[in-house]
């Protein structure tokens, strides 16, 4: 539909704060973003959201905040030092790593085929040489680091979140007092050496995630899988995904006993249509077996009805936070045709981002500045922040207010005018549709409450 809509979006989150290449005065940190004031509010609002919903919305699910830095013990055991690796190949040309995987998706998209054995008929995507890719040899995802100074201990920054959680099975349901159904939840940094970081927030090598494990009785794990891939699903269109853009992408599972399901999103980059949001997976018992047994500790649940213990069965929802952030800016993007105040008509850029979403809930802007609006303007925004971020601002002609607040995806602008003194009375202008209406400010409150309930 436009141009390009990853630059568009790219180019409006620089211009109005909302994303940054990181530590961008020095060179070095290709595919690494830093979040400005307003993208650091969106993707809060996101966060908040998700807790909302699965968290304390819930009375089967409870929270946890688990450590970034683990030793390499729990990674053992869930299997991440030996298979969070993929097969990587270097151009001899030009010294340029590639997964192999990434290699032949591209040459089989282009040319219908598979490439021929040791990649002898690819070109190298940077320089063009033909053919010339080591053998491949695998290159692990986990960022190691090490811990105190004699001797350094080795460790890792978790490369996910749900390992976390399931490690404190026994505490979590000790201390909430719950047995199965119920799930743990977590939202935090999780950190994978992608070797190509691409599609600026869409693959980085530290992301946020919000993970979703929920324990289940054995025989129950596969109804539990289906209700949370709705749930999920649900949860994007509510808060204003096009429904049309999302779809479920089954994977084939690790174990025949086992269902993952991807929701994706149509993000359209090129060369990859589809991209994946978050991954909800039925993973039977096997995590719960492999730390119980690697660690010694007794993970089973006591069932008292049946007088019998049991491993609980795991079902995961993972979702990249910072994709999140990306497919809501890239679906809210939107551009229309609006009157101008020569009475002629400008392109709008809108972003119409679900009013719990929007960075700023409400601008207060005087029509102009001056002794009469400035201070009144300058109140009601500072009574108004006692419910939801607002932000004041009285440079320039109104139109261009507008728009600003329009491409930032503000809800309502309040403007405060000449007749405000006299009428006590303000013009409020919703966003998608420009419609304004005169409100009291005594009534001005509860006017935005019932239009921005749970923001
Ligand atoms: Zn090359």
């Amino acid at each position: 539909m436009y141009a390009d809509r990853l630059d568009v979006i790219t180019g409006l989150a620089k211009r109005r704060g909302f994303v940054f290449p990181a530590s961008e005065i020095y060179p070095g940190a290709r595919g690494a973003w830093d979040y400005g004031p307003l993208g650091v509010e969106l993707k809060n609002n996101i966060k908040r959201q998700w807790w909302r919903t699965l968290v304390t919305g819930r009375d089967d699910v409870v929270g946890l905040d688990a450590s970034v830095i683990a030793g390499p013990a729990m990674w053992e055991a869930s299997g991440h030092t030996q298979h969070f690796a993929e097969p990587l190949t270097e151009c001899q040309a030009c010294q340029r790593c590639y997964a192999v995987a990434a290699l032949t998706a591209q040459f089989t998209e282009l040319h219908g085929r598979s490439p021929a054995p040791g990649l002898s008929d690819v070109n190298c995507p940077d320089c063009g040489t033909r053919g010339t890719f080591t053998d491949p040899r695998m290159f692990s995802a986990l960022l190691s680091t090490s811990l105190g100074p004699n001797p350094p201990t080795p460790s890792y920054l978790r490369p996910e979140g749900t390992t976390g959680i399931i490690c404190n099975f026994a505490n979590v349901q000790q201390t909430a007092r719950k047995k199965p159904p119920f799930g743990v939840a977590q939202i935090g940094q999780v950190f994978r050496n992608e070797i190509a970081p691409n599609n600026f927030l869409f693959r980085t090598r530290e992301f946020e995630q919000a993970d979703l494990v929920f324990f289940t009785q054995p025989d129950a794990s596969a109804e539990w899988h289906q209700y949370w891939i709705d749930a999920r699903m649900q949860w994007y269109v509510d808060l204003g995904i096009n429904k049309d853009h999302l779809r479920l992408m089954e994977i084939a599972p690790a174990h025949s006993s086992e269902r993952s399901i991807n929701v994706e999103y149509h993000f359209d980059f090129v060369g990859a249509e589809w991209g994946g949001l978050e991954a909800i997976s039925n993973r039977s018992d096997r995590d719960m077996q492999a730390h119980a047994k690697a660690s010694g500790a007794d993970l089973t649940h006591y069932d008292q009805e049946k007088s019998n213990r049991w491993l609980p069965h795991v079902v995961s929802a993972s979702a990249g936070i910072n994709r999140a952030v990306l497919c809501f800016l890239l679906d809210a993007y939107s551009e229309d045709m609006a009157r101008n105040a020569k009475g002629g008509t400008d392109k709008r850029v809108v972003l119409k981002l679900d009013y719990r979403l929007a960075p700023i809930k409400v601008a207060v802007l005087p029509l102009s500045r001056n002794p009469e609006l400035s201070p009144r303007a300058r109140s009601l925004a500072d009574a108004l922040r006692g419910s939801w971020n607002v932000e004041f601002d009285d440079a320039g002609a109104i139109g261009r207010r507008y728009r600003r607040q329009d491409e930032i995806g503000t809800p309502y602008c309040v403007t405060l005018d000449f007749a405000t003194p006299n009428d006590n009375a303000v013009t409020v202008r919703e966003r998608d549709s420009m419609s304004q209406e005169r409100v009291s400010v005594d009534q001005l409150e509860g006017y935005l409450n019932t239009r921005l309930r749970g923001a």
